[in-house]
């Protein structure tokens, strides 16, 4: 590598659960030092929430102004560099990425197309839900992959339950996925109307149906049996239905069809099924990506075809050796990706030799809001299996985005936020009402 003159570049596309972290822990590790490496972070969002609240961003159940960090704030505090706008394309001969222009609301242009000049060049750029060409999803569905994306449907969501009390009318919501999105954001939605409720509109959940349309046989397919049947149980004790084998085949103004002929009415319909990397993730400069649009990288988690590149997180797909299939797109895994390439990049940039890259399942959670959390652990450890629901699930739930805002924010400022998150708790509407 070429560093002997100027200070290494180090570019990082996206600031999401991996790319944040490697942001603020790079630059902490090495500010104040002379010959440190320029750290830049790219991001087309002015702030950071951690994408698996996103679901309780939806339904208003958090506040998006509590949880939400700016990066031009986070990159004075931790010493990196911030650059607003949208990588679309790349140039690895010049070591170049292409960022897209920005524009205001109104259309103006604010920041015309730049390039960017890179020595090591980390891809986070995360995914987004897959509706498999289904067609009718762009024009009716909301989506919940982004902040942007979760505030603007929680808008609308309020609008729609105003109309509901004051017309008089009907709220008919259903949501197209039954994995931890859509299970978690079904029960946030619940917890939503039983909160406003309490805010002078008593019989509003007789205005509302929650529909939860998942295409395989089981809810979470990903997670054990019994957690699957114990939570669409408890989910249809709050008063959600919940269709197994239901394989949407078009989104239409006033619900889904089903492939079976059936049809489901829903005024207000999410998109949470699927996940595949952002599309232009699939040509980008000859970059190997697999279909699903996430690049295919080594075990040192650099791209196959360009070691000056890495990906992490959901928009890297990589298969550990022994096993038959990639990685799962989990914050779990976007994590200790991060935690790896922090260990790694000092490294690599002074010569020396880097270990593999090597996953820890730690299991997964799912959290049903107030109601009820459900846990396994992985393969990593004794217990191998075991499942576990209620006080622990949550708690451990709750520590997974405690965890997060310490790793980002350092001990003690993450402490104090988890310490004001408590105390608007208790002074604090616990729904949005604005
Ligand atoms: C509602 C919900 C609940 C979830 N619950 C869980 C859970 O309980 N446990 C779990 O392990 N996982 C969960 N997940 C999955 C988890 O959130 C993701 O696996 C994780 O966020 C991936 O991290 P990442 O850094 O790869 O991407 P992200 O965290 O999505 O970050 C991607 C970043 O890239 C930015 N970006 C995107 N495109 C561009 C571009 N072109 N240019 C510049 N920047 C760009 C985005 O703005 C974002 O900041 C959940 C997901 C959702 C949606």
């Amino acid at each position: 590598m070429e560093t002997a003159d100027a200070r290494p570049r180090i570019v990082i596309a996206g600031g999401g659960v991996a790319g944040l972290e490697v942001a603020s822990t790079l630059g902490r590790h090495w500010r104040g030092e002379r010959r440190a490496p320029e750290i830049t972070l790219v991001d087309r969002d002015s702030a950071h929430v951690w994408k698996p609240m996103l679901h309780t961003i939806a339904a208003g159940t958090r506040d998006i102004s509590q949880q939400q960090t700016t990066y031009l704030a986070q990159a004075r505090e931790a010493g990196f560099t911030y650059h607003p706008g949208a990588l679309c394309g790349l140039d690895r001969s010049a070591r170049e990425i292409h960022m897209a222009p920005q524009h205001a609301p109104d259309g103006r242009l604010l920041i015309p197309p730049r390039r960017l000049g890179y020595d090591l060049l980390v891809l986070a750029v995360g995914s987004q839900a897959n509706d498999f060409g289904t067609p009718g999803v762009a024009e009716h569905c909301f989506g919940i992959d982004s902040r942007r994306q979760a505030d603007a449907f929680n808008r609308e969501v309020r609008i729609r339950l105003l109309q509901c009390l004051v017309q008089d009318g009907r709220l008919d919501i259903a949501i197209v996925g039954g994995g931890a999105t859509g299970v978690e954001l079904a029960a946030e939605l619940v917890q939503l109307v039983e909160s406003a409720a309490g805010f002078g509109a008593p019989d509003l959940a007789s205005h509302i149906s929650i529909t939860l349309l998942e295409a395989g046989p089981r809810l979470l397919a990903a997670f054990p049996e019994d957690i699957s049947s114990a939570t669409q149980a408890r989910l249809e004790a709050l008063g959600i239905r919940v269709m197994t084998g239901a394989q949407v085949s078009a989104a239409t103004a006033d619900g889904f069809e089903l492939a079976d002929g059936g049809r489901v009415e829903a005024s207000l319909e999410v998109w949470a099924a699927g996940v595949k990397g952002p599309d232009f993730l699939s040509r980008l400069d000859g970059l190997e990506a697999t279909r699903n649009n996430q690049l295919v990288v080594r075990p040192t988690l650099q791209t196959t075809r360009d070691p000056c590149i890495y990906a992490i997180g959901d928009c890297s797909s990589l298969v550990p050796a022994g096993a038959e299939r990639p990685l799962p797109p989990t914050a779990q895994v976007a994590h200790q990706q991060a935690k790896y390439l922090i260990e790694a990049l000092p490294r690599v940039l002074e010569g020396r030799p880097v270990r593999d890259f090597a996953y820890r399942d730690l299991g997964a959670l799912v959290s049903l809001g107030d109601y009820d959390a459900f846990g396994s652990l992985g393969q990593f450890g004794l217990f191998n299996g075991v499942t576990f629901r209620g006080r622990l699930a949550q708690l451990s739930h709750v520590m997974l985005y405690r965890s997060h805002q310490a790793r980002i924010h350092g001990f003690w400022r993450g402490g104090l936020l988890w310490l004001v998150d408590r105390l608007n708790s208790r002074l604090r509407a616990p729904i949005r009402l604005d």
